[in-house]
């Protein structure tokens, strides 16, 4: 059996030995009691009986041995800054933090909304709350006024925390505004609003409740602030999904295992050691930036670079498509995690950039957020030179659930599939209407995790134990599985392939298709640069594949000679390699997909669209006028 085998196999069959083993990776103030229980399943409790606290791991327990190491590098490319704080600097400026929002009444167990842009601030005021024992949730900023305002009616938070401004592309955001009218249209009103100014954007202060940060952190200057020791099982934060397929949902989890998980992770999966730099290209706002921007390479005792910017703009705010590599080299990155939707942005740039800086240091580049499709994981891993790591995750699980391990044995990545389970995963491929187990190899069927879930992930829906239960264990009938809305397939080898969510099933004539699986075959044709793929009803066939194309040649939007034969081209590539009814209906061309701010396609915009629906609940799309060109191709004349 091979060495990572082994390690899984005892991660499920004696997983109490196998995580007490873990939890040895962080400190605790008092060591648990009891590993996992399980008598409310599928509640999971890990490390009950346990107490410690996320910024004493991420931050107090290296000053000892690592005091004046970096530990968060700040870069933005929209101010044009660039800051390092040690370990000793951001164990006082989170103490000032946690001091001023001490003062504006925030204790344990206390919400505090964080809504802000990629600046050092927002770190510390996450670590500030975890130190103070409060429940962040950071919402990402520059979301519009209406997501917010119903963000802050759920966390029904105490204190609001937020910044005059953020930016992008060099366009300032007041987010002030937006946060007052957010703040009006909800039910609840926190007591405080605390503001960082970063002297982008005025701010109108609301007399008693809004207080300019700079002050209060002033004069808690040389604040010391204890860590309040937490149980395992209390909250540490809470997190919207995406929104990619509804009603965004509010991830809750706790604090014992996700320390605990957070810590595994960055040993046998990232492989980052102590004293390097990891580099995420995420936001804060999403589970990404939480978990492998601030706490897990904190807690791992490595530096975390955080990045305010574009991917394609440089310090000195001109045009720069190799900005990432140039900050690779200067702060010697090993570790680096970025998106699939951010490497397709970088390919439409000269492919030279990616070799023009000396990426010795770097290990290993991990992918996660949407299918990482061949074409664009070959392109990457070729002009880098160094390897891709897919990984399978959901804001629900905090951690991967499926990528290779290599801290704990060197393993084959295979292109176009994140990898195989791991360790805590009983990941099951199950038939979507009768919930049988699919054992055979590449059976189609809905991806589904078997309890008692690893820590690390999610303890409930925030306030709503029934909307947990009911949303994703009770989908699959006579079973309690967690089910994770992918449809995927296992390969011989045990390599786990995503086909697309369970939502964007098509079925052709009786026919089941992923729609990602026909966008892998498009994306594979050398003149496209983007693709979504959804189905829509048809009256014949009860749904056909209906194709939306970035052409990498932005000319054959206004040509309908090349779009006709690039668009034949196509349909006979999906028709060769995945069959004539996998061909899609048609193949438009647009010049952008409509996506989450996240990133992520909105197919079940697209589709809306396309059948002439309501698209419904948009607060979270990055750009309506993507959706609207989609709609202008459909009907050139309304
Ligand atoms: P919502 O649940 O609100 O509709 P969402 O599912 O997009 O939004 P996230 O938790 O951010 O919210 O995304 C998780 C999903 O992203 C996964 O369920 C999967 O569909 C997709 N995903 C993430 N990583 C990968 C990957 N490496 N390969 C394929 N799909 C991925
Ligand atoms: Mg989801």
């Amino acid at each position: 059996m091979s060495r990572y085998a082994e390690f899984y196999r005892r991660s499920i069959e004696t997983p109490e030995a196998f995580w007490a083993e873990q939890a040895e990776l962080i400190d605790w103030k008092t060591p648990p009691r009891q590993i996992l229980d399980t008598t409310r399943a599928p509640f999971v409790h890990w490390f009950a009986g346990g107490t410690t606290n996320l910024c004493h791991n991420a931050v107090d327990r290296h000053l000892a041995t690592r005091g004046d190491q970096p530990a968060l590098i700040a870069v933005s490319t929209e101010t044009g800054t660039e800051r390092s704080y040690s370990f000793k600097e951001l164990h006082a400026e989170v103490q000032r933090v946690a001091a001023s929002l001490k003062e504006l009444g925030v204790g344990k167990g206390d919400r505090v909304l964080i809504y802000m842009p990629m600046i050092p601030e927002a770190a510390f005021t996450m670590l500030a709350c975890a130190r103070l024992g409060a429940i962040h949730c950071v919402v990402f900023g520059g979301f519009a006024s209406a997501s917010l305002a119903s963000r802050i009616e759920d966390a029904t938070p105490k204190v609001v925390v937020s910044a005059d401004a953020g930016s992008r592309g060099g366009k300032v955001i007041a987010y002030k505004p937006l946060l007052d009218e957010a703040i009006r249209l909800s039910m609840h009103k926190p007591d405080a609003v605390l503001l960082f100014d970063r002297g982008l954007a005025p701010m109108d202060l609301s007399e008693g409740r809004d207080h300019l940060a700079a002050p209060l952190v002033e004069k808690h200057r040389d604040a010391q602030v204890p860590c309040t020791w937490l149980d395992a099982t209390d909250i540490s934060y809470t997190i919207y999904t995406s929104g990619t397929t509804g009603r965004p949902k509010g991830v809750q989890r706790d604090t014992g295992g996700y320390a605990v998980a957070l810590a595994a992770s960055m040993k046998h999966i990232f492989d980052g050691r102590a004293g390097e730099t990891y580099f995420s290209t995420s936001d804060i706002g999403w589970v990404v930036g939480h978990s492998y921007i601030v706490y897990g390479p904190l807690i791992a005792g490595m530096a975390t670079l955080m990045y305010e910017g574009l991917p394609t703009q440089g310090l000195d705010r001109q045009p720069d498509g190799g900005i990432w590599w140039q900050l690779v080299e200067k702060y010697k990155v090993t570790v680096m995690f970025s998106a699939p939707t951010a490497v397709r942005v970088l390919k439409k740039q000269d492919p030279a950039l990616l070799k023009k800086y000396d990426l010795s240091s770097l290990r290993a580049l991990f992918l996660a957020g949407e299918p990482l499709d061949e074409p664009t994981a070959r392109w990457i891993s070729e002009g880098l030179g160094v390897p891709i790591i897919d990984n399978y995750w959901q804001t629900e699980s905090g951690w991967p659930i499926l990528t290779v391990a290599n801290g704990v044995e060197t393993t084959r990545s295979k292109f176009g599939s994140p990898g195989v389970p791991m360790y805590g995963y009983k990941v099951k491929i199950l038939h979507e209407s009768t919930g049988e187990e699919l054992t055979a190899p590449n059976e189609k069927g809905v991806v589904v995790i078997e309890g008692p879930t690893p820590p690390g992930f999610m303890q409930t829906v925030w306030r709503d134990d029934e909307r947990f239960v009911d949303t994703y264990w009770k989908t699959v009938p006579g079973k309690l599985v967690y089910s994770t809305f992918d449809w995927g397939i296992r390969d011989e080898d045990g390599y786990y392939y995503i086909l697309g969510r369970t939502d964007d099933v098509i079925n052709v004539a009786g026919h089941r298709l992923g729609t990602r699986e026909i966008e892998e075959s498009i994306s594979g044709h050398a003149k496209v640069a983007e693709v979504a793929v959804v189905g829509v009803a048809d009256a014949l066939k009860g749904q056909v594949a209906m194709a939306f194309v970035v052409p990498r040649d932005g000319a054959v939007l206004g040509d309908a000679q090349a779009a006709l034969a690039l668009e034949g081209e196509v349909m006979k590539q999906v028709a060769d390699q995945l069959g004539a009814l996998a061909r899609p209906a048609r193949v438009h061309f647009v010049g952008a997909l409509p996506k989450t701010r996240s990133g992520k396609l909105l197919r079940r915009a697209i589709q809306a669209v396309c059948e002439g629906r309501d698209p419904g609940d948009l607060t979270t799309i990055e750009d309506p006028g993507a959706l609207q060109q989609i709609r202008q191709t459909l009907s050139p004349q309304g």
